[in-house]
């Protein structure tokens, strides 16, 4: 047996770094501190050789033959797509960036059906913002609005917010007030000090209400109560909001993807930039897939735009409904697509979905998904965080260095698009 001390989960935006793993040849049998989705994520992995090197056409392939294959069909295509990128590292994003910028493609990544609208409103408003590890020491009130954290980022409230023993907050769980607001009751309600239930698609008109009460405006009451919430208790809630020592909002895409949508999460953060007037507040999205953090900030980094980035003519334009994977498929305009990372066939909408069956598709993946079950090309890679060493970003852009416990015969995804891309130089003699 072999123990592998501090190892970080990458399945949620949670990235937990307090892993414990345990090994017994090349299977992961124990992972101790990861809750029920991390300790799957850990065992599920298959490990050592269970899949041939690649696919071509459905067959096995080589990977000298899978990288060659792709490069000819990127460096053929007039309009490719690359789309995925949250579940893989930041070395990897990297890479996909520059492939994008030989290829003249269109990058996207999964915050394009997510956190997309989240994205458009911090270039409008801005972020207040603090890591996770201020929020566990300091945070006395926290509010989960429009998601769902006991069964999407189980650990939240034990590792970064409810219950663990604060430097400022000693009492732990006793010295916190949790607040949810959601459509209906889920899980998460039961580890709630209060539960608000909201009418649908009415997020963007209390958030206003709760401005204005924080700001002492006037508030028509029928308006207010149209929400589904009395005013009373909007009002008690933005007393409690002023109130705290230190508030934070976490969002999720009842917000982000629900009538409203940018609006909703501009409104937010500026209602947590108002509560500054008076307290410390701040908001935060709650992120989904491991590194889709990482996604965001490598793509702004590299580009200036976190998603839906287009290199066609040259130089990184952003387009939100022009550029972003979805369109791009329903439109039929991408003849060829590279995805990282990412099973778009088993949740795109359906015209997006048969594009992709139709256009001659490369993955690359650790498993077989049902996106590489219609690729031309399916590469199989090392899992990250599992066999791949690199970086990812935790939802609060905190940047963390992986410590993968089992070699893999397969290679990482950085090194794969690099082959690929340097490939596609060489067959179009670009440099
Ligand atoms: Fe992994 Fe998320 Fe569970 Fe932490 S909360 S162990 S990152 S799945």
């Amino acid at each position: 047996d072999r123990v592998v001390p501090n190892a970080v989960c990458t399945f949620c935006g949670c990235v937990c770094d307090d892993i414990e793993l345990t090994v017994e040849g090349d299977r992961i049998t124990r992972a101790k501190n990861a809750c029920v989705l991390g300790v799957a994520w850990f065992q599920n992995h298959p490990a050592g050789r269970h899949a041939p090197d690649a696919r071509i056409g459905g067959e096995p392939a080589s990977l000298d033959a899978a990288v060659e294959e792709a490069a000819r069909i990127l460096a053929g295509a007039r309009y490719p797509l690359i789309f995925g990128l949250s579940n893989t590292t930041s070395e990897a994003q990297r890479e996909a960036v520059r492939l994008a910028d030989v290829t003249g493609a269109c990058i996207d990544t999964t915050t394009s059906v997510c956190h997309g609208p989240t994205e458009l409103a911090l270039q409008a408003v801005g972020k207040p913002a603090a890591t996770l590890g201020e929020v566990r020491n300091r945070a006395d009130l926290i509010v989960y609005w429009g998601c769902n954290p006991a069964e999407g980022h189980p650990r939240h409230f034990t590792r970064y917010t409810l219950t663990p023993r604060g430097r400022f907050v000693p009492e732990g769980r006793k010295g916190r007030y949790m607040v949810l607001v959601d459509v209906r009751r889920t899980a998460s309600a039961r580890a709630a000090d209060e539960f608000i239930q909201i009418r649908p698609g009415k997020d963007f008109e209390l958030i206003a209400v709760l401005r204005a009460l924080v700001r002492g405006r006037p508030v028509d009451v029928a308006r207010a109560e149209a929400t589904g919430v009395p005013l009373e208790r909007a009002r008690s809630l933005a007393e409690r909001m002023k109130k705290a020592r230190f508030g934070v909002i976490f969002f999720g895409m009842g917000i982000s993807m629900t009538r409203g949508k940018q609006l909703n999460s501009a409104a937010l953060l500026t209602l947590a930039a108002d509560l500054n007037q008076y307290t410390r507040f701040l908001a935060m999205p709650l992120r989904g897939h491991g590194n889709v953090t990482g996604a965001d900030t490598v793509l702004t980094w590299q580009t200036g735009y976190p998603f839906a980035v287009n290199f066609s003519r040259g130089y990184p334009r952003f387009g939100p409904g022009e550029f972003t994977a979805v369109d791009v498929l329903v439109r039929r305009e991408a003849d060829a697509a590279l995805i990282l990372a990412s099973d778009p066939a088993a949740n795109f909408p359906a015209p997006a979905r048969e594009h992709l069956a139709r256009i001659p598709t490369i993955v690359l993946d650790p498993k077989v998904n049902e996106t590489s079950r219609i690729a031309r090309v399916h590469i199989t890679t090392a899992p990250y965080g599992i066999s791949v060493g690199g970086t990812v970003y935790r939802m609060d852009e905190i940047p963390l260095p992986l410590r993968p416990a089992l070699p893999s015969p397969y290679p990482p995804d950085e090194e794969v698009v690099r082959r690929i891309a340097d490939r596609v130089l060489e067959l179009t003699g670009r440099t």
